[in-house]
């Protein structure tokens, strides 16, 4: 089940910049307020993309495989109706040399697919979500996966800051540092004009924390406007 696959720069995160292909797939069932894939969200019956389909896809989108980096996304790809597909599609994407980055919404450590994966973008659910990502997963990621791993919050408010500088806070006590990063997206809604306030609040409050973050925004959305798919 795969909602589009297509060539972009990765617009957050630790890895902004940086050319890949995007394998999209549809189906999610976590249902943050703030999602800006709410298209990726009905799980389809049928799929018309067999593995082989999406590897060439992944071949022609990236210039004829020149393009070696491939982020897997959605939707949620670790869904269990989803799982099967992925971990077949990164089995194949390896052999061919590609590097693999998964984004998870924090709802699953799934062992067997981050085994096989280069990196991790895990999120940390904020409460302007209206999801809760349980802590013994941020706990599993900075045990196992600390070396390949991103932690990722967005943050809406006061609130989400102080939420996820709590967690940081916990995790930083009991793992001592690790090599995961963690990262805080502004959030810049569907439809709105660049929140040039709320980013500056966000830096703010994260240098009077003593900058145990990385505050990086949504690239994409600053040169495409928020709209915009596959980009
Ligand atoms: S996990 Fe991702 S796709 Fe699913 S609702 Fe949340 S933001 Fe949207």
């Amino acid at each position: 089940m795969i909602n589009c696959i297509y060539r972009a720069t990765e617009g957050e995160g630790v890895f902004v910049g940086r050319s890949q292909v995007f394998v999209r797939y549809q189906g999610c069932a976590i249902g943050c307020v703030n999602c800006d894939s709410k298209d990726t969200w009905d799980f389809l019956s049928e799929s018309t993309h067999s593995t082989e389909d999406i590897l060439n896809q992944v071949y022609d989108e990236g210039f004829g495989g020149k393009i070696k980096y491939v982020s897997i996304t959605g939707g949620d790809p670790l869904h269990p109706k989803l799982l099967p597909g992925v971990m077949e599609l990164v089995l194949k994407l390896k052999e061919r040399g590609y590097g693999i980055n998964v984004e998870a919404a924090g709802s699953r450590v799934v062992s067997e697919l981050f085994d096989q994966v280069d990196f991790v973008s895990f999120d940390l659910k904020t409460p302007s979500t209206e999801v809760k990502t349980p802590i013994e997963n941020i706990k599993k990621m900075l045990e196992f996966y600390a070396h390949k791993s991103q932690i990722k919050a967005v943050i809406a408010s006061r609130e989400d800051f102080d939420f996820a500088l709590n967690v940081k806070k916990d995790m930083d006590k009991m793992f001592g540092p690790t090599q995961t990063s963690w990262v805080l997206t502004p959030c810049y809604n569907t439809g709105e004009m660049f929140p040039m306030e709320r980013f500056v609040e966000v830096i703010n409050w994260n240098e009077e924390a003593g900058g145990l973050f990385r505050v990086i925004g949504q690239q994409h959305k600053w040169i495409h406007g928020p709209d915009k798919k596959q980009v």
